[in-house]
């Protein structure tokens, strides 16, 4: 295939209003380790959201069901009826998804990617690459089927998020019209696939490259993977392609878009659980693509975020990390506050971030972060293996409504294993989270690939495999034989859902009471307070009731502000050696009681953030 071009393409549903950085910085890699190379990154999600309406499209890529069902319908026409069932029934509940016709929203993304596939000259063409990540299979299926029958003789390969180690050889085998798969990260495997096929006549002839896996030669052997050892080696994401699509929409259509940044690959959260196999938390599968955990350095990716902004002329930007680098964070937060310019950035971090960090974001943009608490118990903190306690979480969601960092978090509902003592203290905790930003309650899904996966039995669970809706919506072969990312499990399912009842109707009322206090005219913080120096005045406001107010004098004072981190009672009488213990412990159990504090294993916290925050540093100064 020498100088043939190569096209990259990204299905439905991704965020529409992101460029896929998955086909960017694939682009940009080829491009520099083939100079000459033409590769063409297409955004076909975009073109779809724009032909279904963006508030549709952004429902149905919220859900997998949701999503997974179009192209499914088109992919399996036979299987309408169930695939039309299992669509609604997952749309049920959605705040997000408006009302829609399911025959005719399949006939609509039909219709405009037939004439997307009919527009393009496929044959030309070395190579195509799809991108797969979450909600993107039977699109991309869908994709491949018809170019092939457009240009059979075009090896097309696969990669991404969705493709786990162990789901791409059954994969290759159940569509066949799929070449090569790429296990694990995509740049390296992809580059040398290019340069094999430049030199070979026939797909099948290539010599075996680490990390792709060949649907012509198939092997019983678990794939290696290659990967780059430093992301230094990576230029920055081409964008280029989206946006010249976006400039051939309507104005109406148009919009500013989220460009995606990367400032590192993996999790450094991978620690061995105490009690059970596996490291990082228990739940989670979203690093099986990397080995290990690498990050770029702070002045690359501030050099990207200027220029890519600069480029495309725009402020808001994603960094995409499953976990964003302590270290490197920081400097990269100085450098865009002191560019003096109004980022709007979005990240997501771990609840032990500390404030200097969580002030250093803020000075820089960020508006919008995802903080992964998951749980409000630690005895149940513990079993995901978080490596935090629930005063951490709730340490961390008074920060954000301090510093009015809009934190969106989930609350793990029916994890495997869980039981009435978690849900206890779950609701205890609840109790003292009122004043904060609500949590999403979520139910607990089986990942593919994750500890609890991997480890059933350590979690309780009899049997793990695909989720049941994985039958509906593709022929049996693909659904028996392809390990596929979202599984179910055979285990205490429904024991935990009526275990969790409590939990989901007060996440509701809090969800509630935390609009109407905090959205209406009078939108103060729900907790707060005012400092005289010598004396503090704490403000409680309450859902349909007059607020309270309490006043703290002296020492109480400043106890309540030095427990502005969690402290140890140790700690505290330390700090305060001439208070007699009794009497500090009965101020700090009034606290408690009056909800102006949480407690656990004897440390405290106070929950009021200041009502006129002059400066976010600590009020508290040492008593003389
Ligand atoms: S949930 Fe987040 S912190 Fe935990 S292992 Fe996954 S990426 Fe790491």
């Amino acid at each position: 295939m020498p100088d043939k071009p190569i096209a990259l393409i990204s299905t439905p549903w991704p965020l529409y209003s992101r460029p896929s950085v998955q086909l960017a910085t694939l682009k940009s890699f080829l491009q520099q380790e083939h100079p000459g190379l033409v590769v063409d990154a297409r955004h076909f999600y975009l073109s779809a959201a724009a032909a279904v309406g963006y508030r549709t499209y952004h429902g149905i890529s919220k859900r997998t069901w949701l999503a997974e069902s179009v192209y499914a319908a088109m992919l399996y026409p036979e299987r309408i009826d169930e695939i039309r069932k299992l669509f609604y029934r997952s749309a049920k509940g959605s705040a997000e998804m408006p009302k829609v016709d399911f025959t005719r929203l399949v006939d609509r993304l039909s219709a405009v990617s037939d004439q997307f596939i009919a527009s393009i000259a496929w044959k030309r063409y070395g190579l195509i690459g799809f991108s797969v990540c979450l909600c993107q299979l039977t699109s991309t299926l869908y994709f491949i089927r018809r170019i092939k029958t457009t240009a059979p003789s075009v090896p097309v390969v696969i990669g991404g998020s969705f493709l786990a180690g162990e789901s791409i050889s059954p994969l290759l085998q159940v569509f066949p019209q799929i070449d090569f798969g790429i296990h694990g990260e995509g740049e390296r495997p992809l580059s040398r696939l290019v340069k094999g096929l430049q030199n070979a006549s026939q797909p099948a002839e290539i010599d075996p490259i680490v990390g792709v896996v060949s649907g012509h030669t198939p092997s019983a052997q678990p794939a290696a993977r290659s990967q780059l050892e430093d992301l230094a080696d990576l230029p920055p994401p081409d964008f280029d392609d989206y946006f010249q699509l976006l400039e051939t929409f309507a104005p109406a259509q148009r919009f500013f878009p989220t460009l995606g940044v990367e400032m590192s690959r993996g999790c450094w959260w991978q620690k061995a659980a105490a009690n059970t196999p596996g490291t990082g938390c228990a739940f989670c599968n979203l690093n099986l693509q990397w080995e290990g955990y690498r990050s770029k350095q702070p002045q690359q990716v501030v050099r990207e975020i200027e220029d890519l902004t600069q480029r495309h002329q725009t402020l808001s930007v994603a960094f995409v990390d499953n976990l964003i680098p302590l270290k490197t964070a920081a400097p990269v937060f100085e450098q865009l506050a002191r560019s003096g310019k109004d980022y709007r950035l979005f990240c997501e971090i771990r609840a032990g971030t500390y404030r200097s960090l969580l002030e250093k974001m803020k000075r820089a943009g960020v508006i919008d972060l995802q903080i992964g608490i998951e749980a409000l118990s630690t005895r149940l903190l513990a079993k995901l293996n978080k490596g935090i306690t629930a005063i951490e979480n709730l340490q961390i969601m008074k920060l954000c409504e301090e510093l009015d960092l809009v934190n969106s978090s989930n609350l793990i509902l029916g994890f495997p294993g869980s039981d009435r003592q978690d849900v206890e203290e779950t609701l205890h905790s609840l109790e003292y989270a009122l004043p904060f930003r609500p949590m999403r309650a979520v139910e607990f899904w089986l990942g593919l690939g994750s500890p609890v996966w991997r480890y059933p039995n350590s979690f309780g669970l009899q049997a793990v495999f695909n989720h049941p809706n994985w039958s509906i919506l593709l022929p049996s072969a693909a659904a028996k034989q392809i390990p596929l990312m979202i599984q179910a499990y055979r285990g205490d399912r429904t024991i935990q859902k009526k275990r969790w009842k409590p939990v989901r109707k007060k996440v509701a009322e809090w969800k509630k009471n935390y609009e109407a206090l905090r959205c209406s005219s009078n939108a103060a913080p729900i907790l707060s307070y005012r400092d005289g120096k010598d004396f503090l005045i704490i403000r409680q406001r309450r859902p349909n009731a007059e607020p309270i107010s309490h006043r703290l004098v002296g020492a109480s004072r400043q106890i309540y502000l030095f427990c502005e981190q969690p402290r140890s009672l140790v700690d505290i009488l330390k700090e305060f050696p001439s208070f007699d213990e009794g009497q500090v412990r009965s101020f700090l159990a009034m606290m408690v009681d009056k909800k102006l504090a949480f407690s656990e294993h004897r440390h405290y916290l106070s929950l009021a953030i200041p009502a006129h925050p002059s400066s976010t540093a600590s009020r508290y100064h040492s008593p003389d």
